[in-house]
């Protein structure tokens, strides 16, 4: 594991301890090239220009269904 020198998390990948040390150091690399937002990591970026600029639904923010949960019962 990779540790942050800037406090005690720890990474398994050098990309990932990366990504966090620049959101330590305010550090936003990945600019978005159709509005004023920049982000620590691409694929965060790459969710960004999906879901606001390219109209692709948020897995996460889509309305909650209620879906019901079909219980099998076997009793053997
Ligand atoms: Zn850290
Ligand atoms: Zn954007």
């Amino acid at each position: 594991m990779l540790k942050c020198d800037l406090c005690p998390k720890e990474y398994a990948t050098k990309t990932d301890l990366e990504a966090h040390r620049n959101m330590h150091l305010n550090i936003r690399p990945f600019k978005c090239p159709k509005c004023p937002m920049a982000f620590t990591r691409a694929d965060v970026l790459r969710k960004h220009k999906l879901y606001k600029h390219e109209g692709v639904k948020c897995p996460s923010s889509r309305p909650r269904k209620k879906q019901k949960v079909v219980e099998t019962s076997d009793s053997e």
